[in-house]
């Protein structure tokens, strides 16, 4: 179970990728989030255009949505005709069938869009899949991906928050994860009715929730080096960055010296 993190960038990051990961097991890979500088990294990766078999959506606020348009529209001229499957919020929903409407319009996608409650459903793929709520300023549903299998064997998992505070319930959903993805807008305590989350919060969960590495990401532009000074001591927790790629069965991080399944992995290969 591959972690591969496509963008670590707030809204309106000057470096950065909008924040953004691709899950991958055997020949399964996910899709999470999909802000309007996502498309582009992913096609530097060279994918097929019908590599991806789904896309989740933790809430449709531009800088984690919109770039859903322009990666269709590139499917649908590079000849995918595979089905897709998208996880959303219903009551998000009318509004991403209208922006994967417009990738091919005015004519129709060449390929079918298999629409999921997010969290109504229990498997994506080969894993397991639990959603919660964040403190945001629309809904958001952070995700808990688990490998299936027999527990003798050491199982994957990844908890991504999208976007949003920590509330209890996603505090609960990333317990126990070997790798956890943290949104942590500042450096800075932000207050309880703050829609984004910051360090020290972040740091308490890490406490109570004991992933074995937490990676924070969705960082404000040009606070980075603050976060990355407060944590620098740590071993079990770091800035993510664009382009890492870490294994979700023993949370480490991997490189682009990871041999052949690697280099597999980033052309896009099966
Ligand atoms: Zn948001």
């Amino acid at each position: 179970m591959l972690l591969e993190i496509i963008g670590t960038g707030e809204a309106y990051d000057r470096f950065r990728v909008n924040a953004a990961v691709l899950v991958q097991e055997q020949d399964f890979r996910l899709l999470i989030d999909c802000g309007p500088t996502v498309p582009q990294a992913l096609w530097r990766r060279q994918l097929a255009a019908d590599a991806i078999d789904a896309i989740y959506l933790t809430h449709i606020h531009p800088d984690h949505a919109s770039g859903l348009t322009a990666l269709l529209n590139q499917w649908a001229s590079t000849g995918r005709r595979r089905s897709l499957q998208i996880l959303c919020q219903p009551g998000q929903q009318p509004h991403l069938e209208w922006m994967s409407a417009y990738a091919a319009w005015p004519e129709q996608l060449p390929f079918a869009i298999q629409w999921r409650d997010a969290a109504r459903t229990t498997e994506i793929g080969p894993w397991r899949l639990q959603t919660a709520p964040t403190q945001h300023s629309v809904s958001n549903l952070a995700l808990r991906l688990e490998q299936q299998g027999p527990a003798r064997h050491a199982r994957g998992s990844l908890f991504y928050s999208g976007d949003g505070r920590p509330t209890a319930a996603s505090a609960s959903l990333m317990t126990g994860c070997v790798m956890a993805m943290q949104e942590c807008f500042s450096p800075l305590e932000q207050g309880e009715g703050s829609h984004h989350g910051d360090l020290p919060g972040c740091l308490r969960q890490l406490q109570t929730a004991r992933p074995r590495h937490l990676l924070l990401y969705h960082i404000e532009d040009g606070q980075h080096n603050a976060v990355a000074e407060a944590i620098r001591p740590r071993v079990d927790v770091s800035v993510a960055e664009d382009g890492e790629r870490w294994c979700c069965v023993t949370g480490t991080q991997l490189d682009t010296s990871m041999g052949e399944q690697g280099e597999r992995y980033a052309a896009g290969a099966g």
